[in-house]
């Protein structure tokens, strides 16, 4: 019997294999039609950049239809501007990053790069001119060069070594015995969260995007490493177009301007000073995080 049973105990695995896998091919479908709906429009050309402005004009956006989460949003990057995005926990500053890189399209309004909507470009040509530094770097489990050099196909050597002294890594790396080919990650040098941050500086570097997305770099980071990682920032930064996404306002507090997000909804705008004078939102989270500690920092941010 059991000689009998077991090509039918064969079957329901089967079955079920195929089951499952009808399942994964309708999830799959789920995620291609997301795909479907950020394809490139037919004959898209590729995203000519001048001087890289970028406008959000009265973005209305949610992830699920039902559920908005930015409320026809409208502000203006200006060129060569670095601009901050504040605001408390789930207020949409991440979601705000995830639009200019267009893994979603609002669900009306518009985003603009020089003037051209994002929805009428190449994907590629878009993502192209984005660089972002993010919280937690990945690095591949491969050497510290190549950890750079995947900052651009065809990058040189004599790129990724000057992208190195502009992340102020080089002296680091010219004390390792194999320098660039030193390995990371889980085969070879464990780098410490700081060295981590600099070596996607760098990766960001070698990119040259025109247009910069700072996601809180340097929150994991201790304030001596945080300060250098800022100065270091503040040098990439400079000539780009950059948007910033913190949480802690001592690293913004120098912007040419202060966007203060709250659920969804631009609810200030200005420079450290003005918002502070204006005595909102903005200067109630000043006011708590210099309570909270670090009021060294803040002050020193804000001079
Ligand atoms: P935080 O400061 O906590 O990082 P945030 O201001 O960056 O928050 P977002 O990450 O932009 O906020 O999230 C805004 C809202 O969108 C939140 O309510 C969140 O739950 C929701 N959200 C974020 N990502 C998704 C997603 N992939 N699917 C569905 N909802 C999401």
């Amino acid at each position: 019997l059991t000689q009998l049973f077991r090509p039918l105990d064969m079957l329901g695995m089967v079955y079920r294999t195929i089951r499952q896998g009808l399942t994964d091919m309708a999830e799959m479908f789920r995620l291609i039609d997301t795909h479907v709906e950020v394809a490139d429009a037919p004959g898209a050309p590729a995203l000519a950049i001048r001087q890289a402005g970028v406008v959000f004009d009265n973005v209305v956006f949610g992830y699920d239809p039902e559920r908005t989460i930015l409320h026809g949003l409208s502000f203006e990057v200006p060129a060569g501007s670095r601009v901050a995005i504040v605001g408390p926990s789930g207020a949409g500053k991440s979601t705000i990053g995830r639009l200019l890189f267009r893994f979603y399209d609002p669900l009306s309004g518009r985003i603009l790069i020089d003037g051209q909507d994002i929805r009428t470009v190449t994907q590629t040509s878009l993502r192209a001119a984005l660089g972002i530094v993010p919280q937690d770097s990945v690095l591949f489990n491969d050497t510290i060069g190549y950890n750079i050099a995947y900052g651009r196909e065809g990058a040189t050597m004599a790129e990724v070594e000057a992208a190195t002294r502009g992340a102020a890594i080089a002296d680091f790396i010219g004390r390792l015995p194999q320098g660039l080919d030193t390995e990371v990650g889980e085969r070879g040098l464990k780098l410490s969260g700081g060295e981590k941050q600099r070596v996607a500086i760098a990766r960001t570097l070698v990119k040259n995007p025109p247009i910069l997305l700072f996601d809180e770099a340097t929150s994991a980071l201790d304030t001596r490493t945080e300060q250098d990682i800022l100065g270091t920032l503040r040098a990439v930064a400079a000539n780009r177009t950059t948007i910033s996404i913190a949480h802690r306002l001592s690293t913004i507090a120098d912007s040419d301007s202060i966007l203060v997000l709250e659920q969804g909804r631009l609810v200030e705008q200005g420079s450290h000073a003005e918002l502070l004078r204006r005595d909102g939102l903005y200067a109630e989270m000043w006011a708590r995080q210099a309570s909270e500690g670090g009021e060294e920092d803040l002050v020193e941010a804000a001079q």
